[in-house]
C-alpha cells in the first residue's frame, strides 16, 4: 500500500468513484466495432484536456499524450497497433499542441545539461539524446507532425484512408484553432511561439 499522501488521496477518491461506477459502453472492446476511430496526439501538460477542448464523450477518441504532442516512434507504434487491433481501423489522427508549451521554451542543450547535472556519469549517452523541443512556430511544428503522419508508409492503408488534422489549443482563450497543411510559414525558428 502506498504511503505517499497524494496517492493515498487518489486511492480514497477511487473508492468513492467505484461505488457508483458504471462500465463504459466501450469497455467490452477497446473501440466501437466496425467504426473507424480517432486518436488525438497531444502534450502531457496538466492544462491540456482534449476531452474538455473538444467536449469529448466517452469512447469518442483515444488520447495519446507525450511531451510536446509529437509524433514519436512510440506514437507510431501505438497508432499501428490500434489500427490493426480494431475492425474499423484508424480513421483520423489529430495533432494538438498548445500555447505556452514547455517544449517551446526549453532547448535540447538545456535539457541535456539538466540531465548531465543529474547523471554526470552518462554524459556521452545524454549527448546523443533527443528531447523533441520545438524549433519552429507551433503551427509549423504541427505541420511537421502532420506531414510525418501523412507520409508514413504504414498508415492510411485501410478502406477510408486516414484523415490527419492539426489544432493549436490556446490555453488563455480555450480555443482550438485549426492548422492547415498549406498555411503560411509561422514565426521564426526556435521560438515555439504562435505563427500564422
Ligand atoms: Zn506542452
Amino acid at each position: 500500500m502506498s504511503q505517499h499522501p497524494k496517492i493515498a488521496q487518489f486511492l480514497a477518491r477511487n473508492k468513492e468513484f467505484a461505488k457508483t461506477y458504471i462500465p463504459d459502453v466501450t469497455t467490452k472492446g477497446i473501440i466501437h466495432k466496425g467504426e473507424p476511430f480517432t486518436v488525438i496526439v497531444c502534450c502531457t501538460d496538466v492544462r491540456v484536456h482534449p476531452q474538455k477542448f473538444f467536449g469529448l464523450k466517452d469512447g469518442e477518441a483515444m488520447i495519446v499524450p507525450n511531451a510536446g504532442g509529437r509524433v514519436t516512434d512510440d506514437v507510431l507504434r501505438t497508432l499501428y497497433t490500434l489500427d490493426v487491433m480494431s475492425d474499423g481501423g484508424l480513421g483520423t489522427v489529430i495533432v494538438a499542441q498548445h500555447t505556452g508549451c514547455g517544449m517551446g521554451k526549453a532547448t535540447e542543450e538545456s535539457l541535456r545539461a539538466g540531465m548531465k547535472a543529474r547523471v554526470p556519469g552518462k554524459a556521452k549517452e545524454i549527448e546523443a539524446m533527443w528531447f523533441g523541443v520545438f524549433t519552429k512556430s507551433y503551427q509549423d511544428n504541427i505541420r511537421d507532425e502532420m506531414a510525418k503522419l501523412k507520409s508514413d508508409p504504414y498508415l492510411g492503408k485501410g478502406e477510408g484512408g486516414l484523415a490527419v488534422l492539426g489544432y493549436l489549443f490556446d490555453l488563455e482563450k480555450g480555443t482550438a484553432k485549426e492548422v492547415e497543411m498549406g498555411g503560411g510559414v509561422g514565426v521564426g525558428v526556435g521560438d515555439g511561439k504562435e505563427g500564422d
